[in-house]
């Protein structure tokens, strides 16, 4: 499936191609229909599955297509945390690039004045975490009683940072009439109840959990010194059965340092990253599919767009800090049923970075060998 077989609007698939994406996630495919035909849909999808646009991406398409009836805020996506907040608005900005909508978000922990100023010009889609919410409302600097469209994002993490009463006390607010999407990562009991008092006869949309993906890509780490890591990385490209290898990095510098280092020991490789231009992105990429390059290096930020069919193997040269964002960088390869090998460098001071990918995916990657205590 592709995103033009999902009704989109030429401005939202437009900027949904320059984001580079290709073919919408299992949640996007689930989803999106359901949300723009107006049901309510409890989601049960992990950060990094792509649930963000799931229900970014129609909620711009419907209330695009139904002119403003008034100048209140039209839809309310509530989030438990800042990062996440600032991520969706992020979302909400690229996807919505061609479209008239206005969104912004709003969270504790800084002064409300400008955020305030901002809500005064009138915002169509406002993504909020709860305390500062209230705190706006309860000033009489917000109303939220016009809401068509409510979210509430990443539900049991909510419940764990002890959120559900301010949640509740948002939803008592909202208008009756109103549709409502609902998702966590986990459906316990209590969350199971939450939603069935806030949600009106909704479409269950379920994605595999992350853990159970990442079972099948055979992974592997080597403890490792920092200065060892390149050294270490050619021993393994020296494995001629390795013909495509994509290397992540955790800066723009230092991936291009890595490319020049591999290259002098003769091993041809690319960057890819922010700082390069479109065409220079473009050209990398085809290189490496091509096969004229073996080993292409990537930030994070860069290697959202990849879309390589056949690739069997992954290396992080640097863990990520985020733990979602192994799971991202691993899921590359492995795919179409593809096996799919990772491997992962971790020095002294990744431990805590590896520790939270394991607590993640639900088990320990097996260790190839102890090269620091
Ligand atoms: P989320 O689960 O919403 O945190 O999204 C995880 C990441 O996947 C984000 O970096 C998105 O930009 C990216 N993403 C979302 N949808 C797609 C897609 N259809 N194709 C490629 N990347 C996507």
């Amino acid at each position: 499936m592709n995103f033009q077989e999902l009704n989109l609007i030429q401005p939202i698939l437009q900027a949904v191609s320059e984001e580079g994406y290709t073919v919408p996630t299992a949640i996007q495919q689930s989803a999106i229909p359901h949300i723009l035909i107006g049901k309510d849909v409890l989601g049960c999808a992990q950060t990094g599955t792509g649930k963000t646009a799931a229900f970014a991406i129609p909620i711009l398409q419907l209330l695009s297509q139904k002119p403003a009836a008034t100048r209140a805020v039209r839809c309310l996506i509530l989030t438990p945390t800042r990062e996440l907040a600032i991520q969706i608005d992020e979302n909400f900005r690229a996807y919505g690039k061609y479209l008239k909508l206005k969104h912004t978000a709003i969270f504790g922990g800084v002064p409300q004045g400008k955020q305030v100023s901002i809500m005064r010009g009138g915002i169509d889609i406002l993504i909020a975490t709860p305390g500062r919410l209230l705190d706006l409302i309860h000033q009489g600097l917000l109303d939220i009683s016009k809401i068509e469209k409510f979210v509430l994002d990443e539900a049991d993490r909510m419940l764990d940072m002890g959120f559900i009463h301010d949640v509740k006390k948002v939803v008592a607010i909202l208008p009756a009439n109103r549709q409502t999407l609902f998702f966590s990562a986990t459906m316990p009991e209590s969350i199971m109840k939450l939603a069935n008092s806030i949600l009106r006869n909704p479409v269950e949309v379920k994605v595999t959990p992350v853990s159970s993906t990442v079972k099948k890509i055979n992974q592997s780490v080597y403890f490792v010194e920092k200065q060892g890591k390149t050294d270490l990385l050619v021993e393994i490209l020296n494995d001629a059965t390795i013909l495509r290898s994509l290397v992540f990095t955790r800066t723009k510098h230092g991936a291009d340092k890595l490319v020049k280092q591999l290259s002098r020991t003769g091993i041809y490789a690319a960057a890819i990253h922010g700082n390069k231009s479109q065409n220079a992105r473009q050209k990398a990429l085809d290189d490496f599919r091509n096969s004229r390059v073996r080993v292409l290096v990537a930030t994070d930020i860069a290697a959202r767009g990849i879309d390589i069919d056949d690739l069997p193997h992954v290396v992080n040269y640097e863990l990520p800090n985020v733990p979602e964002t192994y799971v991202h960088r691993i899921g590359r390869t492995g795919r179409a049923g593809l096996e799919g090998t990772a491997v992962s460098f971790c020095d002294a001071e990744e431990k805590d970075d590896l520790r939270n990918i394991q607590k993640l995916i639900g088990f320990n990657v097996p260790v190839v060998k102890a090269a620091i205590k």
